[in-house]
């Protein structure tokens, strides 16, 4: 569920998007979002969160505190 992109922080570099294993990652309106409920943190696929090892921004991509962590 809950990485989150920062809208002030991306350049839309679209880096993230090819690498997301649930393509919870999309292009809406020129900006990328992730979608929380599509989003599983990786788990399962990856030991680290693809979009933010791809993503060459520090702090673009972050936990979204607001929702609760995924379970597998
Ligand atoms: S953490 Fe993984 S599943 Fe979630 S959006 Fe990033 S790449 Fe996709
Ligand atoms: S890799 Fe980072 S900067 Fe590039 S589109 Fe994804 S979130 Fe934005």
């Amino acid at each position: 569920m809950p990485y989150k992109i920062v809208a002030e922080e991306c350049t839309n570099c679209a880096a993230c998007e090819t690498e997301c294993p649930n393509d919870a990652i999309l292009e809406k309106k020129g900006t990328f979002v992730i979608l929380a409920d599509k989003c599983t943190e990786c788990v399962g696929h990856y030991d680290d969160a693809q979009c933010v090892e791809v993503c060459p921004i520090p702090d673009c991509v972050v936990i979204d505190e607001r929702l609760p962590r995924y379970a597998a």
